[in-house]
């Protein structure tokens, strides 16, 4: 049986990339929802909710997911940490996967810079490197922002051994730096690096992004995945099998 998908934000882009990758797996859209319309009126024909849309949605979206008991995956970023602390709360009473970044490629690069750091340590010199586009407005990336996080978690290291870009008489590097550079030009959908640097040998992990289908694909295999998942929040690490 073809999974069914309530999708909540299918006039957007992402709504767009989904309803496409949803019908290369096979799976049916059996409701597009889009800003003003009535979700609820939908939901009891759906197996998963998955919401693109806006922050302002989601606690909407788990309301009418409780109530009915179906599982859903959560994309959509930009909320307040407090809000979101109260809204992942909600999520728990149902299956939910929520991730900020539904690449799978994105996701294996998180877990190979966990255990690339464990491996290596101190001894390797570790600097995180991204490319975007010349309209992004934030830097760094909440992708390279995750990653310095992980490096930072390994390495038992706080936020003040990050050091962004260099200029000037900046001195020998520190082991406890983390370097972090954000470059900006074009069309770069997303490029990530993780570079570990040491006497003798350096290592590269890296990850380019060209089309956001990677993010489509990865919600429809978190979709088919959660609907047979106990109520719970989950990540994309747990939908890959990384954790
Ligand atoms: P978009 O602006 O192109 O589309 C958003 C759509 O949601 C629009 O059609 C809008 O009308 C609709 N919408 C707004 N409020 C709504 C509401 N209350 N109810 C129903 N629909 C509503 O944006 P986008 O690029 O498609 O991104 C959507 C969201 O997904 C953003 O939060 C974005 O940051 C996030 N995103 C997440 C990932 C990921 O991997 N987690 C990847 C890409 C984008």
């Amino acid at each position: 049986m073809a999974l069914k998908i309530l999708l909540n934000g299918a006039k957007g882009r992402m709504g767009h990339a989904i309803a496409a990758a949803a019908q290369d797996a096979g799976a049916v859209i059996s409701a597009g929802i889009d800003f003003g319309d009535n979700l609820a009126a939908h939901v009891s024909d759906c197996d998963v909710i998955i919401d693109f849309s806006s922050h302002r949605a989601t606690a909407a979206v788990l309301d009418v997911a409780i109530a009915q008991n179906k599982p859903v995956v959560i994309g959509t970023t930009g909320h307040a940490a407090d809000e979101k602390k109260h809204l992942l709360m909600q999520a728990a009473k149902v299956p939910c996967v929520w991730a900020g970044n539904f690449s799978v490629g994105v996701n294996l690069l998180f877990a190979l810079t966990r255990h690339a750091t464990k491996v290596l340590g101190a001894d390797y010199d570790t600097e995180v490197i991204e490319m975007h586009h010349r309209f992004k407005k934030d830097a760094p990336s909440g992708t390279a922002a995750r990653l310095l996080e992980i490096i930072l978690e390994e390495r038992k290291l706080n936020a003040e051994s990050l050091r962004h870009g260099r200029s000037g008489i900046t001195g020998e590097r520190q082991p406890s730096e983390v370097g972090v550079h954000a470059l900006r030009g074009g069309d770069v959908v997303g490029d990530h690096t993780v570079l570990y640097a040491a006497l003798g040998e350096r290592v590269e992990l890296t990850h380019k992004a060209s089309d956001r289908g990677i993010f489509a694909r990865g919600a429809i295999r978190a979709a088919n995945w959660v609907v047979s998942q106990k109520p719970g929040v989950y990540d994309m690490q747990d939908v890959l099998g990384l954790k």
